[in-house]
């Protein structure tokens, strides 16, 4: 969601005149948009502001002024906390007032100008104010063949380890019209596939039609030119049955559902506030499976929650042997200020956590090589998004995600066509193109769809 926030924030700032640069020395104004799920991502920013300190103070010996910005969760929970330990930031902002960064910089560039170039302390705006910034941002801009649309945000199920309730507000849903819209304008910008995003993007419900996940996809799959549609991230609960049906149903819709279990123990489950046991997550997958055979998971784990025995941790070794999960995010246990799990007695020491990951992450890599392993010899679509390293060779997504390469004409750039996979990596596949790339070469239209992203 922050890759697509950070677009956003692109669209906003392309709307006053800023383009953006790969040369931060270059940079008129520096976001940093931040995480605060787990301690690791938040430290990254502390770090990073260092850097931008330097060449803020090395572009003003030059006469020029920089403005710093910081963005997202971490803005939000520790905006005053950056203010102080950092006072050369000029604005700390967070994720749902982003749509004011127009004003936010006209007053800080005031302010730097008033104060020398060298304002004394920035803007906060960390609001959670009641109008939608949706309602306030300018059309998106397409920049790739595969896009992020957010439909949802914010989430009231307070899992206990968890900082999203606090950071991102409560659970919002953007209306079906102006979801609609904003797809079509990507596929009309040459947009083929679009991931649909929320911190709990099945809990999407349209307020007024009462629509849920299944009926807005349904909507999306009438558009032209979307070949392929995913979503992310789903809880388990509410996994209902009319977007179950629509994984058989709508044929855009990709076999790969990120499904995040995070233990294999229920009783892990209660102290997470997950509010489902294992046998409901092994219930809902086979409901999933026998709406579309070929569906593949990849899922969420924490090591190391407090009182995790080693007979929980046990259970969760069995469940990521029993689902092979595909893919798998794997994290040890961060204890996050303000959130009951981080007060809770029996917190695991760190190298048992260390330990369970390594363990853990065993499994998860080994069921997600057989599974790259066993797609050598089949034939698999590939939306193919880049170019390879290779001269002449371009690199795509496979139906589940894997990068797949292979030789193939400029003119299949944002096309999907079918490859054989010819061999399996730890991480991506190789493979040649179904009929050859003579036969592919004559399908201008994706040239004419990359040169409209390009433009
Ligand atoms: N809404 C999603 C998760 C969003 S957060 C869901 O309910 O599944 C993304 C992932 O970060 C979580 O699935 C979890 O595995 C991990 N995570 C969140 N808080 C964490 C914490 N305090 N320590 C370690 N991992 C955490
Ligand atoms: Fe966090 Fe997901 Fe739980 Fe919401 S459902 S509190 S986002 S882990």
């Amino acid at each position: 969601m922050n890759v697509y926030d950070s677009g956003r924030m692109g669209d906003v700032l392309g709307a006053c005149g800023y383009v953006p640069t790969d040369d931060a020395g270059d940079a008129d104004m520096v976001i940093l948009n931040t995480c605060h799920i787990r301690a690791k991502a938040a430290e990254k920013l502390y770090s990073e502001l260092g850097r931008f300190r330097i060449l803020k103070d090395a572009r003003m010996a030059a006469g020029k002024r920089t403005l710093i910005a910081v963005a997202g969760c971490v803005a939000q929970a520790e905006g005053e906390e950056i203010m102080n330990r950092a006072p050369y930031v000029d604005i700390v902002l967070g994720p749902q007032t982003y749509h004011r960064l127009p004003q936010l910089i006209a007053r800080a560039e005031l302010r730097a100008a008033a104060n020398d170039m060298a304002p004394a302390g920035g803007i906060l705006d960390i609001e959670f104010p009641p109008e939608s910034k949706f309602d306030h941002l300018p059309d998106v801009a397409p920049t790739s063949v595969s896009a992020f649309l957010t439909i949802q945000e914010g989430c009231d199920k307070f899992c206990t380890f968890c900082v999203v309730p606090y950071t991102r507000g409560a659970e919002y849903s953007r209306p079906v019209a102006d979801i609609v819209d904003e797809a079509r304008r990507l596929a009309a910008g040459g947009v083929r596939e679009i991931t649909l995003l929320g911190q709990n993007v099945n809990a999407y419900r349209d307020t007024d039609a009462v629509a849920g996940l299944g009926a807005l996809i349904r909507a999306l799959a009438d558009i032209d030119g979307l070949a392929r549609i995913r979503y992310t991230t789903s809880h388990p609960i509410d996994m209902d049955d009319h977007l179950i049906a629509a994984h058989g149903d709508v044929s855009q819709l990709m076999p790969f559902l990120h499904l995040p279990v995070q233990s294999g123990s229920d009783a892990v489950l209660a102290r997470m506030n997950r509010r489902h046991r294992i046998a409901d997550y092994r219930d809902v997958v086979d409901r999933l499976v026998r709406a579309r055979p070929d569906l593949k998971l990849s899922s969420d784990f924490i090591v190391g929650f407090p009182g995790e025995s080693d007979k929980d941790f046990g259970a969760t070794l069995a469940l990521a042997s029993e689902f092979g999960f595909i893919q798998a995010y794997s994290f040890k246990y961060s204890p996050r200020p303000g959130t009951p799990a981080a007060a809770m007695a029996d917190q695991v020491p760190d190298a048992v956590k260390a330990e369970r990951l390594a363990a853990l992450q065993d499994i998860l890599n080994a069921s997600q090589r057989a599974f790259n392993k066993a797609s050598e010899g089949r034939v698999m679509t590939v939306l193919f998004d880049r170019a390879g390293r290779k001269p002449g060779q371009l690199v795509g997504r496979s139906p589940y995600m894997q990068p797949v390469h292979a030789m193939a004409p400029d003119s299949l750039m944002g096309w999907v066509a079918d490859v054989a996979i010819t061999e399996a990596h730890a991480n991506s596949l190789g493979g040649e193109l179904v009929g050859g790339t003579a036969g592919a070469a004559n399908q201008s239209a994706a040239g004419e769809i990359q040169r409209r992203i390009s433009a």
